[in-house]
């Protein structure tokens, strides 16, 4: 354990600038750091994640989260701070908190809900936002498939972000009831095949949902292949 001590993320200033123009301020590379070393200490009792070498955290948690709301993040202009409209987003099958935290850190005025089915992964969660005073997220354990029905929570966020939970189409019948009418959902995947497309499509056409977007792309540092799949809900 010796050597964690004493990791410290990597900085990225350029490859952020040039990939997503956008950078963390000192403060958010701060909570970056501190969001690692929990991590990496919570991973001592639960399995939280595999990710633990910090260009490796850097990569497939930090990047990854926030490049599937790129469009999102403020464009640094030194001096002007732009206030975004206040923004419900939920974070479906969080596990460790990802894309959520890194996504309530990069956006200080959005509202995020991190939602697990699994009860020791929301009590680590609750554990580390109050040690890490961010108040800008809440928790909730239940099932995606019950919590999108509930009527407080059921067409009730602006954004929905799904990682590595299970096939897309599962994911947007997790997700689209979430959404307010003109909401998006983001499902973040690896590969991606027309034959997920085909399905996927046929699924949200009776959730009122549309295929806004799909982009590819590649981490900047191991070169892995992503797709981000945006989805609108069309009507409530
Ligand atoms: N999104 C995280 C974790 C992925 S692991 C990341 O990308 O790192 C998948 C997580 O989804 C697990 O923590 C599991 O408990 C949760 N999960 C699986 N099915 C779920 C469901 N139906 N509702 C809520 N959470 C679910």
């Amino acid at each position: 354990m010796e050597e964690f001590h004493h990791s410290i993320l990597p900085e990225m200033h350029e490859i952020w600038q040039q990939t997503l123009n956008w950078q963390p301020s000192i403060e958010q590379q701060a909570q970056f750091q501190q969001l690692y070393e929990a991590i990496v200490i919570g991973n001592q009792k639960l399995n939280l994640t595999r990710i633990t070498v910090p260009e490796e955290f850097w990569e497939k948690h930090l990047w990854d989260s926030l490049r599937g709301i790129v469009s999102l993040l403020p464009t640094n202009s030194v001096g002007a701070h732009s206030r975004a409209p206040l923004q419900k987003i939920i974070d479906i099958g969080t596990g460790a908190g990802f894309p959520g935290i890194p996504v309530a850190i990069a956006l200080p005025d959005a509202e995020v809900t991190l939602l697990d089915s699994t009860q020791k992964k929301v009590a680590f969660l609750n554990s580390l936002m109050t040690e890490m005073n961010l108040q800008n997220i809440q928790t909730l354990i239940g099932r995606a498939e019950s919590i999108n029905k509930q009527p407080q929570h059921f067409s009730n966020y602006d954004i929905a972000l799904v990682r590595a939970v299970a096939a897309a189409d599962v994911c947007a019948n997790y997700a689209l009831p979430f959404l307010k009418a003109e909401g998006l959902a983001v499902l973040y995947r690896g590969n991606w095949t027309k034959e997920e497309e085909t399905t996927l499509e046929d699924t949200i056409k009776k959730l009122s949902g549309k295929i806004e977007k799909i982009e590819k792309f590649t981490t900047p540092l191991s070169h892995g292949t992503r797709h981000c799949i945006y989805l609108r809900k069309t009507s409530s």
